[in-house]
């Protein structure tokens, strides 16, 4: 027997950037709009973005998130703190499972993001006191400008590793490789690459990190190197798994397909931010957002005319 109250015309899956910006946009269209967050946005783990266009001395990631909501809340947006469980078809829309209740609607947004994979053997105290102070780094296109002319490391290996340490190079001479686990598993081209680059490779793996002042130690198998900032290169974990459930396409690497206006390819079902492949960047989770808002408005209209 479903257990919800009321039908709304888009439930958005997921609190961060994309997810609010478009219950923004959604309650500015005058449709009713229902945001369900788990609390663990990868913006909430920024210190201070200085990339964003408009903060021109930078703003914290949770300072932002407050505003949007507090901005979604001010056009009719429900906000509520509950994780989803499962999304299941419904005739004409979708229901949302969640520990104490069910919701139901006509259309569903998933901007559920991605979580980075950690460096092993950092215990979390450290990873979040680096993290505030700058020596921990996940985003190069963010931060990169940061360490202009620091010592940087990496920790990774492979295509992903060297394309991530080029990047770095265009900010430092001063940047380091590190392999995961024991010796670098790069091919004689990707070597010479890193040398032509001047990008220096080290053995791993990182056995102890220590924070010193604002910067960053590791205790590697040949000795302690410090840096001012380190970047894991690990890749991360993408939440489309409720999206796949119902039979959206995801691409090898867990991203949700949409077309140009963020429709997956179950209709009525719409993704933005992190959880697409993209920039995974505020900016361009903003911008899908706007874009899968306004595609929702359009579709729902179609259906039926939203008159006043
Ligand atoms: C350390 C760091 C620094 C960064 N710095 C910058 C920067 O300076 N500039 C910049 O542009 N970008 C920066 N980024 C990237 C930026 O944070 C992301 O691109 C952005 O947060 C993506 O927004 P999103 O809404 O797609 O995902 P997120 O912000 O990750 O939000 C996803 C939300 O969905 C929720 N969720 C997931 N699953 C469920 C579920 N089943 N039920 C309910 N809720 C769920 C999560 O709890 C989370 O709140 C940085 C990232 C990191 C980690």
């Amino acid at each position: 027997m479903a257990r919800y109250e009321t039908r709304y015309d888009c439930l958005v899956v997921g609190g961060g950037p994309a997810g609010l910006s478009a219950a923004i946009y959604l309650g500015r269209f005058h449709l009713s709009v229902l945001v369900l967050d788990s609390g663990r946005s990868r913006a909430a783990l920024i210190p201070k973005t200085r990339n964003l266009p408009g903060f021109p001395e930078g703003i914290a990631g949770t300072k932002l998130l407050n505003r949007m909501r507090r901005q979604a809340e001010a056009y009719g947006a429900r906000i509520e703190d509950r994780e989803v469980l499962a999304i299941s078809s419904m005739p004409g829309g979708f229901t949302a499972e969640t520990a104490a209740a069910d919701f139901a609607a006509n259309t569903i947004l998933l901007a559920t993001g991605v979580t980075n994979r950690r460096p092993p053997g950092m215990s979390d105290d450290l990873h979040d006191n680096a993290l505030a102070r700058g020596a921990l780094r996940y985003c190069p296109v963010c931060d990169g400008f940061e360490i202009t002319d620091k010592a940087v490391a990496i920790i990774g290996t492979g295509e992903r590793g060297l394309n991530e340490a080029e990047f770095l190079r265009s900010y430092t001479s001063a940047v380091t490789l590190i392999a995961p686990d024991g010796a670098h598993d790069l091919d004689p081209a990707s070597k010479a690459r890193a040398a032509q680059s001047g990008i220096r490779l080290r053995r791993g793996p990182s056995l102890k990190f220590a924070l010193l002042n604002n910067e960053i130690e590791i205790t590697l198998p040949e000795g302690r190197v410090r840096f001012a900032s380190v970047y894991p290169a690990l890749g991360s974990e993408t939440h489309s798994h409720l999206a796949a459930a119902i039979g959206a396409v995801v691409s090898n690497e867990g991203f949700l397909e949409v077309d140009t206006h963020q429709r997956t390819s179950v209709p009525g079902f719409y993704a933005a931010g992190d959880v697409v492949l993209g920039l995974n960047q505020i900016s361009h989770a903003m911008g899908e957002a706007a874009v899968a808002a306004t595609a929702i408005r359009n579709d729902l209209s179609q259906k039926s005319p939203r008159w006043r």
